[in-house]
């Protein structure tokens, strides 16, 4: 960890610490965040968590969940907390584009920044780097930086409840991202207290029925499958969202449901919320569906989950997506897949 002093000088003395992480916070945005946050609780800084927008309730069982400032909801109180902070630490983004309206704020500040991220091609936005695309989870990445400082003794039964919530919902519940590195820390944490049932049926069996309904919905009247290409893809409109009231986080999971097709190897889902079109790619194997959202919708990600937007129409933005697949195949599949 080549910033590794520069982290250990940093957090010495008390400062008026600000935790972000990016727009549709998952549970190792939310994970990450909280973890970093009792750690240096725990050291004696003075901590806000930022969020840009709101997370989804299954995590609202954390630790101080209920003192996340959400930009889209407290804009002001965002911009106070950012303004006097003397440390700005960014964790599982990579990019200052992710914290949408804030990325001003936090470019121009004079605190001292830090990121702590698992994704390729970070920007160099910050004084001290704990990047590696190689992690599982930020989650992980968090416990390692945890560990090289010395300081194993903070990480309580709480705080290791938060990093295995992101390595949970980063690995997909141990199905993608697996290393045997993670599986060691993840051990290491149920020694340090986690409970791992209790995670499973806060984190996995949780839902309202709605968003089950919804999720029968999406793969009944809104999948389309691209058969020539190996694709997948799921589209929901505003109408859909007004329907089963949902809200963002709701869609969570629906696209992975569509790699279980023995016959796709990309999965699309596209949703219209409220001006802005998302998309969130995942891929089976070597497939980079990161090259897929970089190239074509202003996105990135990982190899096998990334995701982009654009603001269009829905009806464009499912269009745009069929013209680029062909071509986007052709030169990104191996050749066994398509022969
Ligand atoms: P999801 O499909 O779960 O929203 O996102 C999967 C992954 O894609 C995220 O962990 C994140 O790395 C990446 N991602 C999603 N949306 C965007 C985006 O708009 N821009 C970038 N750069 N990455 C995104
Ligand atoms: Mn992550």
């Amino acid at each position: 960890m080549e910033d590794l002093s520069l982290i250990k000088n940093a957090i010495q003395y008390p400062q008026n610490v600000v935790i972000l992480s990016h727009r549709n916070p998952d549970g190792d945005a939310i994970g990450s965040c909280l973890a970093w946050k009792l750690f240096l609780m725990a050291k004696g800084h003075k901590v806000h968590v930022i969020l840009p927008s709101e997370f989804p309730l299954n995590f609202s069982w954390l630790p101080y969940t209920n003192e996340i400032v959400i930009y889209d909801l407290q804009p002001e109180r965002a911009k106070e907390l950012i303004e006097v902070a003397s440390m700005i630490c960014c964790l599982d983004f990579n990019s200052l584009d992710r914290i949408d309206r804030m990325t001003e704020m936090v470019r121009s500040s004079t605190a001292f920044k830090m990121m702590i991220d698992h994704h390729i091609d970070p920007e160099p936005f910050v004084q001290a780097m704990v990047s590696d695309p190689a992690a599982s989870a930020t989650c992980e990445l968090i416990f390692d930086l945890i560990i090289a400082l010395g300081e194993e003794k903070y990480i309580t039964p709480t705080l290791a409840e938060c990093l295995y919530t992101g390595i949970l919902t980063d690995t997909g519940n141990f199905v993608h991202a697996v290393t045997p590195a993670i599986m060691r820390k993840s051990a290491r944490l149920l020694e340090l207290g986690v409970d791992n049932d209790k995670l499973q049926i806060l984190i996995f069996k949780n839902l309202p029925e709605k968003q089950l309904r919804l999720l029968g919905y999406s793969l009944y009247h809104r999948m389309e499958i691209m058969t020539e290409y190996q694709v997948g893809l799921i589209f929901l409109t505003k109408e859909d969202y007004a329907k089963f009231g949902i809200s963002r986080g709701d869609t969570e999971g629906i696209v992975n449901y569509m790699l279980q097709l023995k016959d796709v190897q990309i999965a699309a889902l596209i949703t219209d919320q409220n001006g802005i079109i998302k998309f969130s790619f995942r891929s089976k194997g070597d497939i980079s569906v990161q090259a897929l959202a970089r190239e074509h919708f202003n996105g990135g990600g990982h190899k096998n989950a990334s995701g982009g937007y654009q603001h269009t129409s829905l009806k464009e933005a499912i269009e745009k997506f069929k013209s680029v697949i062909p071509k986007f195949v052709q030169s990104h599949y191996p050749i066994q897949i398509l022969n």
